[in-house]
């Protein structure tokens, strides 16, 4: 085992979860191999990360937001410095090639750089709203929040939420995947290197036993969630019937509308770039395409780049055994269903790596709406393609998804562009391309089964949620009129 067994972080320091917890095997997606454990920590271990977050909070929250900043600068520079070495941490723990996981750890320290500038967007309001009587408005956090996080973005999901958060004033306890637990310990000896001080941070590992402590603390005030919508509607519920706000992001099916005048080459290689990056466990990855009229020709050069592929080199694994096993049922019940695999992914086999959890690109045309595999999440890199005569059939179709996270068109139109990005019910919309993530300022979060509560993961929107506002009326003329309001 190539890490010794996972410790949570308290206070400043590695410690060991409450006596005979059970801890489970983490696995190298791309061999099989076994390389750490991670405790399954129990509801006094959270006990313990929410005590060392209440001591940390007076002396942080109460340092001006210009004096907590300076952490996340040093610690942006140290995200730069240690490139190599965390995204070699999570090629290692999540299977993602090079590439993807240098572009995680790139997005991680855009996120830091968006807290940095949080003095400069949260400066309050004032208004003299009547003679000499001034109204104020000014931000406070919430206090001690948890953040849980899914296996996808070992990194960067987490990175979502800490800066800002943080440097909002709030002190934190990270619940990470058990899947890929060991980038969250890393994150924390960073931040300890940058300066923050101890408590403000907390890792807990666990499970479904640690969420559901967190949600139930007393001590916490806000739970922030992303993964898959079956949790995120068990910790929404949880959270806010415990009276704490909750923002909880979910699942996702998005789709891609193309058009037959949608630019050739440009439409294919982003179409598959999105289905296949990240081996399509991302919740902004093409699930869904729906071809306008004719479109063959986009789906013969996408057919194409999909085949030149090679898996282990341009694609990753997918998270485990069981997440390949699911995803070839959906594919071999399309295909019993009628659909047609023209891309198949299904029996790939990597040399040197034939332990590993790898499937190859799949694109399966002649999908029907009613099939599982046209609604349902599968997470894997696999796309399935459907038919519609015009742009309010295809657009039909993606309104009629419970999801709502990402949608794009594909065209030469600007009259199409944006009547899709109207009318897709979806949070997140593109035009020409393939993963519409918005970047920093502008906040990521999705529409309808992809997201439960108010505000937005990150950027500006994250404001809000990881806030409360004081309201402060102040009178010190004491010349000031006598009127309804003094
Ligand atoms: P998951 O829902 O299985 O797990 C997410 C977190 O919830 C983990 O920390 C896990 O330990 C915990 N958890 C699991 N079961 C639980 C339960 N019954 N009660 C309480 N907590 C529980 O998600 P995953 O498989 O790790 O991640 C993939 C999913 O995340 C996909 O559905 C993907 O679309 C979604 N995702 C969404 C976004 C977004 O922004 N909307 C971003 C990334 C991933």
């Amino acid at each position: 085992m190539k890490y010794s067994p996972l410790r949570n972080y308290v206070g400043g320091d590695f410690v060991a979860p409450s006596a005979d917890r059970p801890f489970l095997d983490v696995f190298n997606p791309s061999s099989g191999a076994v390389i750490s454990r991670v405790p399954m920590s129990a509801a006094a271990d959270v006990d313990a990360a929410v005590r060392a977050a209440q001591a940390a909070f007076p002396g942080w929250s109460g340092m001006p937001i210009k004096e907590r900043v300076p952490v996340f600068y040093r610690y942006k520079t140290l995200l730069e410095r240690h490139i190599d070495e965390l995204a070699a941490l999570i090629t290692e723990e999540n299977g993602k090639i090079e590439s993807e996981a240098r572009a995680e750890i790139l997005k991680s320290a855009e996120l830091t750089e968006f807290a940095c500038s949080l003095p400069q967007i949260v400066t309050g309001e004032v208004l003299e709203v009547s003679r000499g009587v001034e109204c104020r408005v000014e931000r406070f956090p919430v206090g001690v929040v948890a953040s849980i996080t899914p296996f996808n973005f070992p990194n960067m999901v987490p990175n979502w939420s800490i800066p800002n958060a943080i440097a909002l004033g709030n002190c934190m306890i990270l619940k990470p995947s058990e899947l890929v637990p060991i980038s969250a310990g890393r994150i924390a000896e960073l931040l300890k290197e940058a300066g923050l001080p101890a408590g403000v941070l907390q890792v807990v590992h666990g499970g479904q036993e640690t969420v559901e402590a967190l949600c139930d603390h007393p001590g916490i005030s806000a739970v922030a969630f992303v993964g898959s919508t079956r949790v995120a509607k068990i910790v929404y519920r949880r959270a806010t019937s415990n009276l704490k706000r909750c923002l909880a992001l979910g699942g996702a099916k998005n789709h891609l509308i193309v058009m037959p005048d949608a630019d050739r080459e440009m439409a294919a290689t982003n179409i598959v770039a999105s289905m296949s990056g990240c081996a399509g466990q991302r919740c902004m990855a093409a699930s869904v395409m729906v071809g306008v009229s004719k479109v063959d020709h986009i789906i013969e050069r996408m057919v194409e780049v999909a085949k030149a592929m090679v898996p282990g080199k341009d694609l990753g694994p997918v998270i485990s055994a069981a997440a390949r096993e699911r995803i070839s049922r959906y594919i071999d019940e399309a295909e019993s269903q009628g659909a047609k695999v023209l891309v198949d992914g299904r029996h790939v086999k990597v040399p040197g790596r034939e332990n590993g959890y790898f499937l190859g690109p799949t694109i399966i045309d002649y999908v029907r709406p009613e099939m599982r595999i046209a609604q349902e999440e599968v997470f894997g890199p696999v796309l399935v393609i459907l038919r519609t005569r015009d742009v309010d059939e295809a657009l039909e179709i993606e309104n009629a998804s419970p999801y709502g996270n990402a949608a794009s068109v594909f065209t030469e139109s600007g009259g199409v562009a944006r009547y899709v990005m109207e009318h897709a019910s979806a949070g997140m919309v593109g035009v020409n391309v393939g993963v519409p993530v918005p970047r920093e300022p502008f906040s990521f979060g999705g529409w309808n089964e992809s997201k439960f509560g108010v505000g937005d993961i990150t950027g500006r929107g994250s404001i809000e949620f990881w806030t409360q506002a004081k309201k402060m009326t102040t009178k010190w003329n004491r010349e000031a009129g006598v009127n309804w309001m003094s």
